[in-house]
């Protein structure tokens, strides 16, 4: 466990079983933030709250920024780590889009050694993951992505200090009005997060243009397949990736046009 704001409510609920339970948070290898000439290095171990009042996270990813903002409260932004938020699995997380957006890997190490992959594919399904027994995510690298439009959504069923019903991250890579590299990744529509490769052929070498946001809702509505939950019906999550999908491309459009 690291900030054990997951693992604890699992143990209490009984979906986890655990004879010993060890602690990596603040475990030096995994904490920091440090950037180099083309990317920027958040260790898996910082706690959001420290991610927040990092000039480098604040600035060049204002999507991820956003997502941190929005997550839980003060108090649980102190324990909660990145990792955890990733190791957890859930189909929900609010970190997780924005990473997926922004082109992230994550760096697995073990003792056998140092492997990465791209943050959408660490996900198998709902609370699943492709990390090993004897792996731990050391590090998350996203790449600079300076100058591009970058959008982060959160619905819940309250205003704050909630569980997301949906949520929506979006990277535009603009030449001028054009976009030149589009990626946009949901949560809660699908067992895992989920990066939605037919909303990016859609937008990508499109001027942007209100007609393109008002299409988008063809391209996210065959793109997503939200099921019926306890957080809401399929129809009110369609109607809330549509809604996020096509503000963002508004406010990228009220960018260029600035
Ligand atoms: C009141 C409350 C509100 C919440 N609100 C939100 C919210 O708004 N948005 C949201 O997304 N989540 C929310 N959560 C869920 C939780 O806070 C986050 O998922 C958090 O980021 C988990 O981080 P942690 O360090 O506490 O993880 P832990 O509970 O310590 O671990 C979670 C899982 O990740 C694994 N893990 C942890 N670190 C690593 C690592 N470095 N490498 C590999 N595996 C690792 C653990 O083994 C475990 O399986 C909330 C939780 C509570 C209790």
């Amino acid at each position: 466990m690291a900030g054990a704001t997951d693992v604890l409510l699992r143990l209490e609920a009984g979906r986890l079983k655990a004879k010993r339970l060890v602690s990596i948070a603040e475990l030096p290898e995994l904490c920091g933030i440090r950037s180099s000439a083309t990317s920027l290095h958040l260790g898996a171990g910082a706690y959001l709250t420290d991610l927040m009042a990092d000039p480098g996270f604040r600035t060049e990813l204002p999507s991820a920024f956003e997502a941190a903002r929005q997550f839980a409260s003060p108090q649980i932004r102190n324990r909660a780590t990145l990792g955890g938020n990733i190791g957890n699995a859930s189909p929900a997380a609010d970190m997780v889009p924005p990473l997926i957006a922004l082109g992230a890997e994550a760096t697995l190490a073990s003792k056998r050694g140092a492997r990465t992959l791209p943050v959408e594919e660490l996900f198998l399904g709902f609370g699943k993951t492709a990390i090993r027994p004897d792996e731990l995510i050391r590090e998350v690298v996203v790449p600079r992505r300076k100058g591009s439009f970058q959008a982060f959504a959160k619905f819940g069923s309250r205003g704050a200090n909630v569980i997301s019903v949906v949520n929506m991250a979006m990277c535009l890579e603009l030449d001028g009005d054009r976009v030149a590299r589009a990626r946009v990744a949901y949560g809660s529509v699908a067992p895992k997060p989920y990066r939605a490769s037919k909303v990016e052929a859609y937008l990508t070498g499109q001027v942007l243009s209100e007609r393109l946001a008002a299409g988008a809702k063809e391209a996210v509505l065959s793109d997503i397949a939200p099921i019926d939950d306890v957080r809401g019906s399929k129809r009110h999550k369609q109607r809330l990736a549509v809604n996020a999908t096509q503000d963002a491309l508004s406010r990228a459009l009220a960018g260029v046009r600035a």
